[in-house]
């Protein structure tokens, strides 16, 4: 599996300002906040994208939902947040460790752009 960004900030081989982590997931402030809160959330285990999830990672990718919840909350938006995961380099992807953006803090428009 190709070394990404996010497994370098992972291995604290570059900063980043992480805001919750335990030893399945990540999350830190993404770099070109797109709202007033912008947090991406990652597990540690490398997935490229959900669509390459498993079946053997259900626990995993549950326990990431919990994580947003969390941090959602800690953020002071638990009742006002929204997800996105960019699945592929056509809808946008552009890291490919697979990753939750949790986006607070503003209005948000529907459908998403
Ligand atoms: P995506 O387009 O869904 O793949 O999202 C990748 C996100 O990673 C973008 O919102 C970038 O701004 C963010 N990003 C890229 N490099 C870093 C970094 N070093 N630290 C924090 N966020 C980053």
């Amino acid at each position: 599996m190709t070394e990404t960004i996010f497994s370098k900030i992972i291995n604290r081989e570059i900063p980043a300002d992480i805001v919750y982590e335990d030893d399945l997931a990540l999350a830190f402030r993404d770099v070109d906040p797109q709202a007033p809160v912008h947090i991406l959330v990652i597990p540690k285990q490398a997935i490229p994208r959900l669509a390459d999830a498993k079946q053997e990672h259900q626990e995993l990718l549950g326990h990431l939902l919990l994580v947003v919840a969390k941090i959602a909350d800690q953020e002071g938006y638990g009742d006002a947040f929204r997800l996105v995961i960019n699945n592929g380099e056509k809808v946008g992807q552009t890291v490919f460790h697979l990753h939750v953006h949790i986006l607070a803090g503003r209005s948000f428009g529907w459908p998403p752009g």
